[in-house]
């Protein structure tokens, strides 16, 4: 399965684009605009590093989204663990996949 063209976080839809020539020659894997909706993936590695990119770009968007700016640190952490998790155990996605119509997902209910 290919990268998806757009993904939603928060209930906001981000496009997902290609990384510039330029960017992808100076090793940039990725990069969020936040303020664009945007979020440029070098599609051209593979799955997995590509996916880890996007974990990490996705968590970056949250950071603008929950506070006030970028924390490297703290964004390769959980995109590295949350890869991993799912990489490691896939039934957890295919639980959300099947329950995805019956089960809330009301963070706020929590
Ligand atoms: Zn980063």
């Amino acid at each position: 399965m290919p990268v998806p063209s757009h993904m939603v976080i928060f209930d906001r839809t981000y496009e997902i684009k290609d990384i510039s020539p330029l960017q992808s020659s100076e090793g940039i894997l990725g990069q969020s605009a936040y303020r664009d909706g945007i979020i440029y993936l070098d599609k051209n590695v593979d799955l997995s590093l590509s996916l880890r990119t996007l974990w990490h770009e996705a968590v970056h968007v949250a950071q603008q989204d929950l506070v006030t700016g970028a924390d490297e640190a703290e964004a390769r952490w959980i995109a590295l663990f949350v890869h991993n998790l799912l990489a490691s155990n896939p039934w957890l996605a295919e639980c959300y996949l099947d329950e995805l119509d019956t089960m809330p997902f009301d963070i706020e209910s929590e």
